[in-house]
């Protein structure tokens, strides 16, 4: 099973896709969490990545989708996976589409969280997220067991640079200007569910696995 999460940053596609991974045992692939684990290590790619992260903006595609099409091709994919983050404006989605026509594949469902943007800053401000294991907390609404520490591996949380208010508002525009119009193009294909966002994250969960199975 192949799986894209869509929807506007902070919509809760990692905390969904986290899930999902579990239960069906399906890679979670992040382009985000490739970036940043890259400017963790001091790369090149991430030290070109950076630059455009911190402002923001998109990283060039053509840098996303060389790193995309190496992850997909290894050995964990093999029985699906799922996008988190990927594609997130239409020649990054029509790259992907070419890759799967090639290989006789194709994208089975494409989960489209939606959320209002004003819930979106308030939740952006809130996030924290493990520098190591890339799993993600709200101070409010899914605190940690204890404060600034990961539950899972222990290690610290951050607010990340690029969640700060004004970059948040960038972000969102962004998004609508680019990934948005990904809607009807994954709609036209037929292959579009849509989910309530601002639900609580097991009832969204819960619907999800429901059309899952
Ligand atoms: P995305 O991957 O789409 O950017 P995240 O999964 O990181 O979004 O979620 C963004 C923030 O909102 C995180 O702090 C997360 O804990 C919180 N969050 C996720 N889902 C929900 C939900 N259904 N209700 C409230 N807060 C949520
Ligand atoms: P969120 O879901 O919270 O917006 P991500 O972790 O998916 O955050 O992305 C963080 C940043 O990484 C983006 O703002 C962008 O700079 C970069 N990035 C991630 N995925 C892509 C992509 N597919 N194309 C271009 N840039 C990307
Ligand atoms: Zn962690």
């Amino acid at each position: 099973m192949k799986i894209i999460m869509l929807g506007a940053p902070g919509a809760g596609k990692g905390t969904q896709a986290k899930m999902i991974s579990e239960k069906y045992h399906l890679p979670h692939i992040s382009t985000g969490d490739i970036f940043r684990a890259n400017i963790k290590n001091g790369t090149e790619l991430g030290k070109e990545a950076k630059g455009y992260m911190d402002k923001g903006l998109l990283v060039p595609d053509e840098l996303t989708v060389r790193i995309l099409l190496d992850r997909v091709a290894k050995e964990d994919c093999k029985n699906g996976y799922i996008l988190d983050g990927f594609p997130r404006n239409i020649p990054q989605a029509e790259v992907l589409d070419k890759e799967l026509t090639r290989l006789g594949d194709k994208i089975d469902i494409v989960i489209d969280m939606e959320v209002p943007d004003e819930s979106i800053i308030k939740r952006m401000t809130g996030r924290r997220a493990c520098t190591s294991c890339g799993a993600t907390y709200h101070i409010v609404n899914v605190p940690p067991k204890k404060e600034g520490v990961c539950d899972k591996c222990g290690e610290e949380l951050i607010l990340r640079d690029d969640d700060r208010e004004e970059t948040v508002k960038k972000r969102l525009n962004i998004y609508h200007e680019q990934t948005q119009p990904l809607i009807k193009y994954y709609q036209k294909k037929g292959v579009l569910k849509t989910f309530d966002g601002t639900k609580d994250m097991m009832d969204v969960f819960t619907e999800i696995t429901e059309i899952l199975a």
